[in-house]
């Protein structure tokens, strides 16, 4: 729950505004609704709307008038529609909502701030991406507790401003997450290889396993079904990320793809010891990893920025 004594410079009682109620943002109303906010949604379809306002939320069709509100509440507005529509949600939201900071949950962050930047937005926007979903989509796939103790990553980018970045923080906090501050373009590395790249092999897997037909699909039971879960995600919505994150993505797809190809020759040779030593080490230094809390960074202070990066490179997390 919002505790407004925790943060000195922040305002957990701000109004949260989400535009887009699909998996993500329908999570994010309903959390911050638990949380103890007031929020209200827009979505573009009708359906959605009405199972929204259905299942007791505050939710509407109408963009404007969900941006007015915004405006006149000084709300804090949560882009969370695909990449392929943040262009035009930005475009209404420099028009009715001029003075709102803003946020977004898409999973790629240097292209939305490219575009934030391009719309005029850059002084009061801080890019946001939990990283928490399901191969689900829509209104009914989502959660109040989605990102409880999830990792929210909160943008740290040059210019951020620090109060800003304290509404976003503290939204995500109210979701139940924990935030790791990350610069965007190292966000979007980072990203490539945990996220983005298991879409790329699950994908692969995938067919790897169709294509030995009915026996293999038959016999398929915990590996296959685990290693090809994100397969299952709309094919659009893993475009959009692999694709806005293209270079990146290559980059650790290479690299990957030199881990296959000398795993193939090592196994032409009789061996898998020197794959499974190593994949078997890395896998334990995942399980193993903490979450130290960030100690010491005040937001505003000097160097902040510098600071929250490296605490973010180290693992640390910002919590209450
Ligand atoms: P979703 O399909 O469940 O919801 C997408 C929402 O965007 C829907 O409400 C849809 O109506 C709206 N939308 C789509 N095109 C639109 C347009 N042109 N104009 C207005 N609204 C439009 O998808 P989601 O999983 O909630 O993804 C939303 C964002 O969250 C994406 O940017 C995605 O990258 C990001 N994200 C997804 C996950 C995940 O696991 N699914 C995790 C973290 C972040």
């Amino acid at each position: 729950m919002c505790q407004p004594d925790s943060v000195p410079t922040s305002d957990c009682t701000t109004p949260i505004c989400v535009l887009g109620l699909g998996l993500i943002g329908g999570s994010v109303l309903r959390a911050a609704v638990a949380a103890g906010r007031r929020a209200w949604g827009y979505n573009r379809s009708p359906r959605v709307v009405d199972d929204a306002v259905g299942d007791g939320f505050d939710a509407s069709t109408d963009l404007v008038a969900a941006l007015r509100r915004a405006e006149s509440e000084r709300a804090l507005v949560v882009v969370a529609v695909p990449m392929p529509a943040v262009d035009t949600v930005l475009s209404a939201i420099a028009e009715h909502a001029p003075n709102t900071t803003v946020t977004d949950v898409v999973s790629i962050k240097a292209e939305v701030a490219a575009a934030v930047a391009a719309h005029g937005l850059s002084g009061r926007f801080v890019g946001g991406h939990p990283m928490a979903g399901t191969a689900e989509s829509g209104w009914s796939a989502g959660t109040a507790d989605l990102f409880r103790d999830a990792v929210w990553v909160v943008a740290v980018d040059d210019g951020t401003n620090p109060d800003a970045w304290l509404q976003v923080a503290d939204l995500a906090l109210d979701c139940g997450a924990v935030v790791v501050p990350a610069e965007s373009r190292e966000h979007d590395a980072a990203v490539a290889r945990i996220s983005h790249l298991p879409h790329i092999l699950a994908e692969a897997l995938a067919l790897s396993g169709a294509a030995g037909g009915d026996l293999a699909l038959g016999l398929a039971a915990g590996s296959f079904r685990d290693g090809t879960r994100v397969a299952g995600t709309a094919p659009a919505l893993v475009d959009a990320m692999c694709e806005g994150n293209g270079p990146a993505l290559l980059t650790a797809l290479d690299e990957t793809l030199d881990v296959l190809n000398a795993a193939r020759e090592q196994l032409a040779a009789g061996s898998t010891r020197e794959l499974t030593r190593a994949g078997h080490e890395a896998r334990r230094r995942y399980e193993q990893r903490q979450r130290h809390p960030i100690e010491g960074v005040v937001p505003g202070d000097d160097g902040w920025l510098t600071k929250m990066r490296d605490a973010g490179r180290r693992g640390e997390v910002w919590t209450r």
